[in-house]
């Protein structure tokens, strides 16, 4: 009995470990020394699709290579046998349709004898997580290319982009040359030869004119935006009151308004504190937001602006219309640059039609100047419809005092070359106060047509003398006594920088007057101009009365110099 007894505890025993290797999800098989199989797992058994005593009869010989160095079963099994271990992954084949990738563990069995009585393997198949390894580094090999291929796009958008900014720039510097000729001309025209030509001209010539200006402020706007794209826009900044600000905006808008019966209401805080910030670009801000709400009421309505200061420390204002209304999902690409939606485009009132829109650009530059000066703006609307007129309000916030460094700052000179002077033109003649003697002005510039209109405006006052080269420039500006002189910044050959610190190098030309012509008016250059000896700045286009008025000053203020104390 008690054999019978132990019998059935080692029967149990070997019960409770079968249980255990059949519950092990791994293939496990137990062979002898040799290779030959004595027992297989019942997932071994799944894997070869064979019942364990069929495979008794079999080996593992034939079925085993090593992935990485081509082993077979005597390297593996001599490698157990002497080393008591072997752990690498395989390739096994289970039956003739199925072959695996596998990691094989093997460890030998010591007997009592102590000779290796058994092998045990066991199989992990890692196929499915080598596909998904595999996978894995596929998409991580896409994700590379693609990474590599959005640097590459992103280099080729900014070069795109920096493409477009220097096209903009450069497109309008060529078209504002000959609008200068444009400009000049009709405003020639319709200030002195009214009488010299028939109504009908004469109103052909106005509204040249008025094509001539609205295609300036385009060229200003487009220079504007790539300022802004760029990072360029700068302030020439000073403590100036808003509200005034806005109010002369609004004046100028009087007219539109009035013809159309919209009045505009100003709702503004008292005591507002002064703001530092950019008097020019602000009014750009308050005109854009002002004839936007304009033009998209109705007529007989109702435009106001408010101004606040909010939390002691910034301006809030809002420019609020009862027009047509801004849909939500446009509400924040408005303020990007050429954008427009599509239906105010078709917008019209009784007065005013608004056939092909402006340019889409006015909003992204108001943007461009808000953050430029530290503020925010965003639009507030329900939607848009053109029947109930929901209407639109603009907000905008800027610091009362709004850090601009330095660096930032637009020279003074080009905010005196901006000065519109009303009462210049007339003044010509009173520059010289001997006409039998005329004074000279030497015109040292290849642009035909910026010489002609300074014949034009300077000629009954001045002999005008031109070079069109630096060479001859410089020759006619030694010999010939000149009382002022007018330099173009780009010049084939010498061009105006080396000219003007030639000429100020020089005792004949040290005093003369200077004034540099250019289409650009980018900071550097500006500066540029001033720092080899320049006087002053005229840009191009300008209109026979900027250039009269920037004449007349320079001669004054040289004339004062020269007066004894
Ligand atoms: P644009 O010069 O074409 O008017 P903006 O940049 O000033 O360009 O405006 C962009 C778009 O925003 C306009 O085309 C118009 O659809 C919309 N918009 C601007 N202001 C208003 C407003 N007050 N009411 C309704 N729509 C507006």
């Amino acid at each position: 009995m008690p054999n019978s007894y132990s019998m059935t505890a080692r029967d149990s025993q070997r019960d409770l470990y079968r249980q255990i290797i059949d519950a092990i999800d791994d293939c496990v098989i137990v062979t002898a020394p040799s290779g030959l199989i004595r027992e297989v797992n019942a997932a071994a058994a799944r894997r070869f699709g064979a019942a364990e005593n069929t495979l008794r009869t079999t080996s593992v010989e034939g079925r085993v290579e090593a992935v990485d160095d081509g082993r077979g079963w005597p390297e593996i099994r001599r490698e157990i046998l002497g080393g008591g271990s072997y752990r690498g992954r395989v390739h096994f084949r289970f039956n003739n349709a199925d072959e695996s990738y596998c990691t094989l563990t093997g460890h030998r069995i010591i007997g009592d004898r102590d000779e290796a009585e058994a092998i045990v393997l066991t199989l992990r198949d890692i196929a499915e997580s080598q596909k998904v390894m595999i996978e894995l580094e596929q998409k991580n090999l896409e994700m590379a290319r693609m990474n590599s291929e959005l640097v590459r796009t992103n280099a080729e958008l900014k070069r795109v982009s920096e493409l477009k900014s220097n096209f903009l720039s450069i497109a309008s510097h060529e078209l504002k040359t000959p609008l200068t000729s444009i400009k000049g001309y009709s405003e020639i025209i319709i200030e002195n030869m009214k009488d010299a030509v028939n109504a009908s001209v004469f109103r052909m010539i106005e509204s040249i004119a008025r094509a001539a200006d609205r295609l300036h402020k385009v060229i200003n706007n487009m220079l504007d935006v790539t300022r802004i794209e760029q990072k360029r826009l700068r302030l020439n900044p000073e403590q100036m009151d808003l509200a005034v600000a806005a109010r002369e905006c609004i004046e100028e808008l009087g007219q539109f308004s009035t013809k159309r019966n919209i009045r505009i209401l100003c709702d503004f805080d008292e005591n507002l504190p002064k703001f530092y910030g950019d008097r020019m670009r602000m009014q750009q801000v308050f005109t854009n937001l002002l004839s936007n709400a304009l033009k998209y009421s109705p007529d007989n309505s109702e435009v106001r602006i408010r101004m606040f200061i909010e939390g002691g420390e910034r301006f809030h204002v809002i420019v609020i219309d009862k027009g047509i209304g801004i849909d939500k999902s446009e509400q924040t690409r408005i303020f990007d640059p050429f954008y427009e939606v599509g239906n105010a485009l078709r917008h019209s009132t009784d007065f005013a039609k608004f056939m092909g829109g402006g340019t889409g650009l006015g909003l992204s530059i108001v943007k461009g100047i808000i953050e430029r000066h530290g503020g925010r703006i965003w639009v507030y609307s329900t939607g848009m419809d053109e029947q109930t007129f929901p209407g639109s309000e603009f907000h905008f916030v800027v610091p009362v005092q709004p850090k601009i460094s330095w660096d930032d700052n637009e020279t003074r000179s080009i905010s005196l070359s901006t000065i519109q002077d009303q009462e210049a033109a007339g003044r010509a003649a009173q520059l010289n106060e001997h006409p039998d003697i005329k004074p000279t002005i030497l015109i040292i510039d290849d642009d035909r047509e910026a010489i002609e209109i300074c014949k034009m405006v300077l000629g009954a006052a001045f002999d005008i003398l031109v070079a069109e080269s630096g060479e001859n420039g410089l020759r006619m500006a030694f010999t010939r006594n000149p009382a002022l002189i007018l330099l173009d910044l780009y010049m084939p050959g010498l061009d105006g920088i080396r000219i003007c610190r030639l000429l100020r190098s020089q005792d004949e030309t040290r005093d003369v007057p200077i004034a540099f012509f250019s289409a650009g008016t980018q900071s550097d250059e500006v500066q540029q101009c001033f720092a080899s000896g320049a006087d002053d700045f005229i840009v191009k286009p300008f209109s026979g009365k900027e250039l009269i008025d920037k004449i007349w000053r320079l001669l004054m203020k040289k004339k004062e110099t020269e007066m004894p104390p």
